[in-house]
Parts: C-alpha cells; structure tokens; sequence
C-alpha cells in the first residue's frame, strides 16, 4: 500500500513538470504589457541613423539610444507609400494599397488580433495619426474579422477625409488619449518629415525630423514616469518609407521606388524585454514589428508574414 502511495505521488509529480513544461512552451514570460509604435513619415535613413553625425536625431542619439536597440539594416520591402508602409506595420503583410484612404487593407492588423484574443474594448487600442487616410487601419476586408474588435481611432483633423492635421496637434491628441485611456497598443503617425518633403522645402524637412525627435523623446520620457506604462512598454520607432537618393528623379522632395534611399528605414526599439545600448544588422523589415509585438504579448497573428526579431530581445 505504501508503495502504491510512492509511486502515486512520483507519478503526479511527474506529470506537474510535464504540464509547466508544455505551458512554458505557450506561454512567453516577457514583462512587456502595453506596446507602442510610432511612426515617422518619409524620413530617409541618410538624415537619421544613416547620417554618422545624428545631428538631425539629437535625442535619440544622446537620451534613448543607449536604453535600446537600433537595426541598421530595416527596410520596407513592398512599395514604398505611407499607406503600405503602414499596412506591412500592422498586418504583417507587403501589400499594393491605394495610398489615398480608398481601401481598407486585406488583413486583420495588430489590434483586430490583439483585442479580439484579449477581450478588451475598444478603447484599449488606438491609431492616433496625423494623416486622416491611416483611419483604413482600424479594418480589413477580410470577411471573418471585418467590422470586428476594430480599435479607437483619432486621424487628422477630424477623421477620413477630413485632410491632415499639423504634427503639435496630433501629439496634444496623443497626450490625451495616453492620459483618459490608457492604451494597451497604440500606433502614432507623425506627418513630418513627409509633409515638408514634398514641398520641396529643404530645412523644412530636416525641420520636421528633428522636430518628431523630440516628439518620439517626450513619448519616450512618459511611459517611464507615468505609473500605468513605467517599466512594462514596450516602444518602437520607425518609418513608413523613405525618399529618394540625391542621385534618383528629384531625390528628397519624392519617394515611391525600389531605390536605396525609399527602402532603408530607421528601427529603433525600447522596453522592458530588449537589450539595451546596442546596434544589430540583420537584415529585417517592417512586417516583423507586428510578429514582434504579437510575439511580446502573447497573441496569434496567424497571417503576418513577419519574423519575431529576437536579436532585439534580452
Ligand atoms: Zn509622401
Ligand atoms: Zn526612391
């Protein structure tokens, strides 16, 4: 009898370590609760990281960058126009996309993933874009997930077709919705410096990338001092496409084609679970930002085609 009991309890106890272990397999321990990614339109790498000076990303080179990661070598792979750059952030996937706020994308982004596994309510995720277009992220057209878990929105001056709205305003509208809500996930687009670019207004466009520095900088000292996103969110930031080399069609004031200048865009990453003060260089792109955040909080994106980017994690 008491070498029944024995082996009863061995083999319960066996049979806990089998359980924990398959848990721990499903379950990612990261510390990372809320994520956050902005995105700073049309900056091309050869005036932010690219530029070995990082004169015109004085904050991220002096205050945030030894606190995070840097990749050197992010890039879009799809066209290179801010409603696709856009897409690939939150659907994991490169699409051809009118860049006009005409069509919705074809997959259910981070948050219609996010909210529905989670259960939360709308409010606990938001796009809050200076481009009114980007209001076509909060949906897809995909039938089972269309209209469903869509996150809050606040883009441009008063929603879809209401025209863009001036950075500084966008970033009081940020404050606000960090402030009443709370979001778990959160994308932020700033316009600059893709707004001052097509002008064809040179220090207008270096204006508008230090300008979002600083922006990116105040977003990045607030979710370490306010209490709800202290020590447990994650931030990353990056571009939707860049311009085009000096050497290509009028170079900086477009940008829409394969070249160097279009493709090479900025990543930089911060949080709890990423190391800290270190450049990587392998080859990623922006489809990976929602397989990363997917990966972070613990839910399925099961059609993005991204790629977890563990080299950034602790
Ligand atoms: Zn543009
Ligand atoms: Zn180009």
């Amino acid at each position: 009898m008491l070498q029944f009991t024995k082996n009863s309890i061995g083999f319960l106890v066996f049979i806990l370590v089998l359980f924990s272990c398959a848990n721990d397999k499903v379950k990612n321990n990261f510390i990372t609760e809320n994520v956050i990614v902005i995105v700073v339109d049309g900056a091309r790498y050869s005036e932010t990281w690219g530029d070995p000076t990082h004169q015109y990303v004085p904050n991220m080179a002096d205050s945030m960058a030894s606190f995070g990661v840097i990749n050197t070598n992010f890039y879009s792979k799809g066209d290179t126009w801010t409603v696709t750059g856009h897409t690939a952030i939150t659907t994991g996937n490169f699409q051809t996309i009118n860049n006009t706020g005409l069509e919705i994308p074809k997959n259910a982004s981070f948050f219609q993933c996010y909210l529905k596994e989670k259960g939360f309510s709308s409010t606990s995720a938001w796009i809050v874009a200076s481009k009114d277009k980007l209001e076509v992220l909060s949906d897809c057209t995909d039938s089972k997930w269309k209209g469903k878990y869509t996150p809050s929105k606040n883009c441009g001056v008063n929603g879809i077709g209401t025209g863009y709205r001036n950075d500084s305003l966008t970033f009081i509208e940020i404050m606000n919705v960090f402030d009443n809500f709370h979001p778990n996930l959160m994308l932020i687009n700033f316009r600059e410096p893709d707004f001052s670019g097509h002008q064809g207004n040179w220090p207008n466009y270096l204006k508008g990338i230090t300008d979002t520095d600083e922006y990116v900088y105040q977003i990045w000292n607030y979710i370490q001092t306010n209490p709800f996103y202290k020590d447990k969110t994650t931030l990353f930031v990056t571009n939707d496409h860049g311009r085009h080399l000096d050497s290509v069609a009028d170079g900086f004031v477009s940008h829409g084609d394969n070249c160097e200048g279009c493709k090479h865009l900025n990543l930089y990453a911060f949080g709890p679970d990423f190391k800290k003060g270190i450049e990587v260089d392998q080859n990623r792109n922006l489809t990976d930002i929602s397989a990363t955040i997917a990966y972070l909080l613990n839910f399925n994106m099961p059609k993005s085609k991204g790629k977890v980017m563990l080299e950034l994690l602790k």
